[in-house]
């Protein structure tokens, strides 16, 4: 009867109205006042609930917002905040989860380039048949600055000491320092020459003379 009264009357209050007609009337039935006052509440309160799941479903009024799913703690952490923020601004913020597309953890990392793909690198040579070494830096992919070395000094060395000038192996080759530029490259070849001291390295070009060629 609360609920036939709340749908025929449109306004709070013809509902008042009609709420007190129906006391009048279950009084007159002999029912406590208390009894039907909590059944009026009852009523009033589940209906406000509906009228409120209602609005939430509003799509006008909810703004949802996709988040990225961290974990289950997070993600609850997070929606009460919204959930409270909601209630001082008015729109319901609902958080929208996406877990990170499957792709994306399975996308290959990043291949390593091995030692030879590397630009812009100061390298020492070691010789693997006696302690013969060289420093040099290569702006280009080392493996290309290899094989040129053929004909420098360590392909002379080879030659020279060890009878063969096809002796020649990547695995020789180390790097020393990945370069940002040329400039960093000169740099470094010569700290790195000063300190090892190569003996196949007899260039004695100064830094300055390389840069500009
Ligand atoms: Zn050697």
């Amino acid at each position: 009867m609360i609920h036939r009264a709340y749908s025929l009357s449109s306004t709070t209050e013809a509902f008042n109205a009609e709420c007190a007609k129906l006391r009048s009337i279950f009084s007159r039935l002999d029912y406590p006042m208390s009894v039907i006052d909590s059944a009026i509440k009852k009523f009033l309160f589940l209906n406000s609930s509906a009228d409120k799941a209602e609005r939430n479903n509003d799509d006008s009024s909810t703004v949802r917002i996709s988040l990225p799913f961290k974990d289950q703690v997070a993600a609850n952490a997070v929606r009460k905040q919204l959930r409270d923020l909601s209630h001082k601004i008015g729109p319901t913020l609902q958080p929208v989860f996406v877990s990170k597309k499957l792709g994306q953890d399975l996308r290959p990392k990043e291949i390593k380039p091995s030692i030879v793909n590397k630009q812009r690198v100061v390298y020492q040579f070691s010789c693997d048949l006696c302690d013969a070494d060289y420093v040099g830096y290569t702006a280009r992919h080392l493996h290309q600055r290899i094989a040129e070395h053929k004909n420098s000094a360590i392909g002379r060395h080879f030659l020279e000491a060890h009878g063969n000038n096809n002796l020649l192996r990547e695995s020789q080759f180390t790097v020393l320092r990945k370069c940002q530029s040329k400039f960093d490259c000169l740099v470094f070849e010569m700290l790195f020459i000063k300190k090892l001291k190569p003996n196949l390295n007899i260039q004695t070009d100064s830094i300055r003379a390389k840069l500009f060629v």
